[in-house]
């Protein structure tokens, strides 16, 4: 691609700094300018289109752009006020709204939602909170959390030593001292010859309590987990995992946090990933979905208990000090009312029930092809694994970027799909139709023709 001087394309090279891009190489290839979408579709400032099979970051449930009521909506409360906040008593009715409406759809009864704007925020918050709550209990040494390896929280300071990825601590200073992270559960990874799902899941619960008597409960504040590891490789869990690891965390009063920043709203065929997987959490945290990424908002609820702890600290030492500017900003939380009403009227989630038979059937035929080691998925959630060799499961050299260079094959035949090192992730949006399957499946065909011959 040539970039001509003054472009967009120039001008962002000259100026902007990119999230997750190798610097170096955005200088020489430069950006792709995503200008208008529709639907599942993304246009690119060329013209060319592509089916946007990751639904932007995990996020865009019902597309780019289409959807009359949500900009009427934002419209409106921008009209009638555009900002308000929520520190010392002040309210506004959208933002009410919301925590209503959210504590109706959590299993966390008489519970209270705080806002926060990203999902790194939504999970940062909830360490705060899981602190400020053994404080105020008086266990000022129950403090640390675990994490899955492989998990990703996000890339705050807190949330950045959750994630349990090596690139996201790399030279950053992280991951903070009161973290710990325990096994990844990814069976096709991590289990011995012949350990079937539940062996394995039992004996991945077994290391957790190693680690929290190593480590002594009486350190230990909380658990945080997706339901489905979505940016670490898109790991569904083995069976019985959750079933398993949730009695030792309850036996050692640890608090278990539900990352639900992209398993929630549907993407896995139940409203919330914590249903799919049979999970009671004490926490949920929320972003993405939560408004259709219209604009960014995000919340954490906390289960009455919890609450209950937290109103009688504050009023001991006078306050509950934390909140930011935004903290269900108006506008956004009218945008993520409109998206949850979208949902339910819509029946979204009988609608990734539906679409997702095809969507998995499709995904798990690529196994027929070479170098793809496992198909795994859920619901609206795949992930295809590329690997050196099927058989002892060897995957490629990482300085080779085969997952980037697929990537970028793919692009050339208009489809955006998301490598997670060299695991292919799709995750459309939810609105995404039977045909609309086919015609990314038939992307996807494609590039995997012209891909293969460059591994051989
Ligand atoms: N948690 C999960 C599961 C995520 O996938 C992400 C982002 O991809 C985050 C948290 C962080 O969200 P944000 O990028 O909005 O800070």
């Amino acid at each position: 691609m040539t970039i001509h001087a003054n472009s967009t394309q120039a001008r962002d090279i000259a100026h902007a700094l990119h999230p997750y891009t190798n610097l170096k190489l955005h200088e020489r290839i430069g950006p792709t300018v995503i200008s208008s979408g529709r639907g599942i579709y993304v246009r690119d400032d060329e013209g060319r289109d592509y089916i946007e099979a990751v639904a932007g970051l995990w996020s865009a449930s019902l597309g780019f752009g289409g959807e009359e009521s949500m900009v009427e909506a934002i419209t409106a409360q921008l009209r009638k006020l555009p900002f308000y906040h929520l520190f010392a008593h002040k309210a506004h009715e959208p933002g009410t709204d919301l925590a209503e409406k959210l504590i109706k759809m959590l299993p966390l009864p008489n519970g209270r939602v705080f806002f926060n704007n990203s999902g790194s925020e939504a999970n940062d918050t909830a360490i705060k909170l899981a602190w400020y709550y053994n404080n105020a209990l008086g266990r000022p040494r129950k403090k640390k959390i675990i994490a899955q390896m492989k998990a990703y929280h996000g890339v705050t300071i807190a949330a950045a030593s959750l994630t349990g990825l090596t690139r996201n601590h790399l030279d950053f200073d992280l991951p903070m001292a009161s973290v710990r992270h325990c096994d990844c559960p990814h069976h096709y990874r991590f289990a011995k010859e012949g350990e079937s799902e539940e062996a394995f899941a039992t004996r991945l619960a077994e290391q957790l309590e190693n680690l929290i008597l190593r480590e002594g409960a009486d350190t230990i504040a909380a658990f945080i987990a997706e339901p489905v590891l979505g940016a670490g490789g898109l790991i569904v869990p083995p069976k019985t995992y959750f079933d398993k690891i949730q009695p030792i965390l309850k036996r050692h009063d640890i608090l278990f946090i539900a990352d639900e920043v992209i398993c929630g709203f549907g993407r896995t065929g139940n409203m919330f990933g914590f249903e799919t997987f049979n999970i009671q959490p004490d926490m949920v945290t929320m972003a993405k979905a939560l408004s259709a990424s219209y604009l960014p908002i995000s919340a954490t609820a906390i289960s009455e208990p919890i609450y209950e702890v937290l109103r009688d600290n504050s009023a001991r030492i006078g306050s509950f000090a934390h909140g930011y500017t935004y903290s269900g900003h108006p506008v956004c939380a009218a945008a993520a009312l409109e998206a949850l009403r979208i949902y339910e009227t819509r029946n979204i989630v009988g609608h990734v029930q539906k679409v997702a038979k095809p969507f998995l059937a499709k995904a798990r035929a690529l196994l027929d092809l070479p170098f793809v080691g496992e198909v795994r998925g859920i619901g609206l959630l795949a992930g295809v694994e590329l690997v050196r060799d099927k058989k002892s499961k060897a995957s490629f050299e990482p300085a080779r970027g085969v997952g980037m260079m697929f990537q970028t094959e793919a692009q050339k035949h208009g489809l955006i799909v998301r490598a997670l090192g060299d695991t292919i992730a799709l995750s459309p949006p939810l609105i995404i139709t039977g045909e609309e399957i086919d015609d990314m499946y038939l992307r996807l065909g494609r590039t995997f023709d012209a891909f293969i011959p460059q591994l051989n």
